[in-house]
């Protein structure tokens, strides 16, 4: 099969029986973006034999889509009711909820979202719980949030990840995405780009720890990465046709995830330092960030990262026996760190160690062990990336923040997160290896001196 034919209808249609030995499944009717596409929500409405909608946007998403969707039902005859959530920084937290769940009309059998990212994760929430199918009408191609099957909520002002549903159908209007603001535009692209770290930390912990894989998974990925790339000049232009393989791009890495029930496909290193500033952020009380912003910075610290063991390995700097000699992880110091830079974390993090205990001295002995051994293999995953310059260009011709410091993110935040952003999961990536190998803050010092 040729994978760049691929079309999203054949992913969903029936379960794929995988060379990798999983089947891959994902519980949704239809996704369909296009010119208009709004249009098309009475007629999958009936055919699903729903009777009346739930409408929830905020007031951006009402203005420039709920409307539309409202005169499309009006003109079908589809009953419906709306709830606008009316605040300025919207966050999905216990506020939200509970304003929804006393707006919720009750003789309404399906629930629509009409937003992006928040909009999306309350509605997902929500619907969870209460049992109900959901729809989204995506406003802007900002994330690849849509069609994963979690959603992060804040809650006691914590932000936390629950597992729930993704919804029956997407509607991607691209009469309306292409007018999406350019920043949601430039970060839906940097969340695309943060596919090639992953996509290679994913590799790189086969490669070490022979974590399980799926070919398939990785070039539907790798695929969709390439014809976003390849659509860059029309995005600068808001090109149909652009918007079109970028929200594509963003959607297949929601189905991916659903493939293999984890965000493996799609979340690496590069997500991991978004994740540090997110949580950072969140402590000091700042305004947030849009995470696909986050997330390119984060890719281009992470191919950084690469390039510098590449440089390490070519120059034949890495000296196994020295490495064996300096190994001293100590668990209450670190855990003494890990309170230090994780004020409102710690704890769940320390935990996590005590559960996986990803850096006792057994468990790096045996990774070690496999790094000596496939020090070519993981030479040539670093050589396969693209260069971080031509990253950087690319974020920066879509008017993107490329620096921390464009996003408000000081020196000593790209340090600790360089240091510390591998302990939010356990999750092999190349911050993992270079700390295996003593490396990761030689790495941290090039990159924070380089600003
Ligand atoms: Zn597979
Ligand atoms: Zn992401």
């Amino acid at each position: 099969m040729d994978i760049s034919e691929v079309n999203i209808d054949d992913l969903l249609k029936q379960p794929i029986h995988c060379d990798c030995g999983h089947i891959h499944t994902i519980d949704m009717k239809a996704v369909i973006v296009g010119s208009n596409a709004i249009e098309e929500l009475p007629r999958i409405m009936e055919e699903a034999n729903y009777k009346k909608a739930f409408l929830v946007a905020d007031k951006n998403t009402y203005e420039v889509a709920g409307k539309k969707v409202e005169d499309t039902f009006d003109e079908a005859n589809i009953a419906y009711s709306t709830y606008v959530y009316k605040e300025d920084g919207l966050i999905p937290d216990e506020t939200a909820i509970g304003s929804l769940c006393m707006a919720y009309d009750d003789t309404c059998d399906i629930i629509i979202a009409i937003g992006a990212g928040t909009i999306n994760d309350i509605v997902k929430f929500f619907s969870y719980k209460m049992k109900l199918s959901f729809y989204v009408v995506g406003t802007a191609p900002s994330m690849d949030g849509y069609i994963s099957s979690s959603a992060a909520m804040t809650v006691n002002n914590l932000k936390t990840t629950y597992t729930t549903h993704v919804p029956e159908v997407f509607i991607g209007d691209l009469d309306i995405l292409s007018k999406a603001p350019r920043p949601m535009i430039a970060a839906g692209f940097g969340d695309i780009l943060g596919k090639y770290t992953c996509l290679h930390d994913w590799k790189l912990s086969t490669v070490i720890s022979g974590e399980y894989y799926c070919e398939y998974i990785v070039d539907l990925m790798t695929s969709a990465v390439n014809k976003t790339m390849e659509s860059f000049d029309g995005l600068l232009e808001r090109k149909k046709e652009a918007i079109e393989k970028l929200t594509y791009g963003l959607l297949i890495s929601g189905i991916a995830m659903s493939f293999i029930g984890n965000s493996r496909p799609a979340s690496g290193s590069e997500h991991h330092l978004s994740h540090f500033w997110e949580i950072l952020f969140q402590y000091e009380g700042k305004k947030p960030v849009l995470h696909g912003e986050k997330v390119g910075i984060g890719t281009i610290i992470s191919v950084k990262l690469y390039e510098y063991l590449l440089r390490t390995i070519k120059e034949d700097k890495i000296d196994f026996n020295k490495i064996r000699e300096n190994y001293d992880f100590s668990f209450s110091e670190w855990a003494s760190e890990i309170k230090r830079v994780y004020p409102s974390a710690w704890q769940e993090i320390v935990e996590l160690e005590k559960d996986s205990l990803k850096n006792s001295k057994d468990n790096w002995e045996r990774r070690i062990e496999a790094t000596k051994k496939k020090l070519d293999q993981i030479k040539e995953v670093c050589e396969d990336l693209p260069s971080s310059e031509k990253i950087e260009q690319m974020i920066r011709g879509l008017d993107g923040p490329v620096r921390p410091a464009d996003i408000g993110i000081d020196e000593s935040a790209v340090y600790n997160a360089i240091l510390y952003a591998k302990e939010i999961r356990n999750r092999y990536t190349i911050l993992q290896l270079l700390w295996d190998l003593n490396l990761l803050e030689e790495g941290a010092n090039i990159i924070t001196a380089n600003k």
